[in-house]
């Protein structure tokens, strides 16, 4: 265990004592900070991927290997620490609301990051948010996660080659898998290909729903030279 690691479980313990935390599914307390809005036995009923998970080996769908729904989508291989359910989801909200990683979110996070294929990434790049909803919420809960990966995994941050461009994408319930994939197609635009060129892309986003906003930046990422794209996502809905 290094120093800085040892530091924040001993400051943790310290903020719990001081800020007891009530768990946002069940009203129980949280007996660790590290595991953020939720407490321990929540986090233990929330579905978390393993390798013994069958799931679609491109776009990480629980189910067969081939999940026959996602040839579409342009990014190598996508996975996500688990299901949109639960503490995850919770986490998910909370991270809309604070710039915060809790410890047990981050380390979820680094064991997907290291599972193969995403284990040859060479470099993070968020999902950006639009300039606007970035102005409103003051932060990017994409970068805030892509932070957390790059830091532990020692690979370099990129906020720079990827930007949003059109409107924020209207969220629209019901509509397809084609019909969300219209909606952000052109919305991203990768401004400095060269830093993107020959790199294996960690693509980082809080939530994957249909698969469509990712897809969009991986299309252009791949356009741009990029040898491939993978995503990693905190929770799949
Ligand atoms: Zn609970
Ligand atoms: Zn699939």
């Amino acid at each position: 265990m290094n120093l800085t690691r040892a530091g924040e479980i001993i400051c943790d313990a310290v903020l719990t004592l001081a800020y007891p935390q009530i768990c946002v599914i069940c009203g129980r307390s949280v007996e660790q900070r590290r595991f953020g809005v939720a407490c321990e036995s929540c986090w233990m009923g929330t579905r978390i991927f393993t390798d013994d998970d069958e799931i679609c080996s491109k776009c990480g769908a629980p189910g067969p290997p081939a999940c026959g729904r996602c040839e579409v989508l342009a990014f190598t291989t996508a996975r996500a620490v688990g299901s949109y359910k639960g503490a995850l989801r919770e986490s998910a909200l909370m991270l809309k609301r604070r710039p915060h990683v809790p410890l047990h979110i981050a380390d979820l996070l680094v064991a997907a990051a290291l599972r193969e294929p995403l284990s040859l990434s060479t470099r993070v790049v968020p999902v950006p948010l639009h300039p606007k909803r970035l102005r409103t919420r003051g932060f990017n809960q994409a970068t805030v996660i892509a932070e957390t990966v790059s830091k532990t995994l020692e690979l370099p941050l990129d906020e720079v080659s990827l930007d949003r461009v059109s409107s924020p994408e209207k969220y629209r319930a019901g509509l397809d898998v084609k019909g969300r994939r219209d909606t952000v197609a052109g919305a991203f635009k990768v401004t400095h290909p060269r830093l993107v060129s020959g790199e294996d892309i960690l693509l980082v986003d809080d939530v994957f729903t249909t698969g469509a906003t990712v897809s969009a930046c991986a299309e252009v990422l791949l356009e741009a030279g990029a040898k491939s794209v993978f995503v990693l996502t905190l929770a799949r809905a």
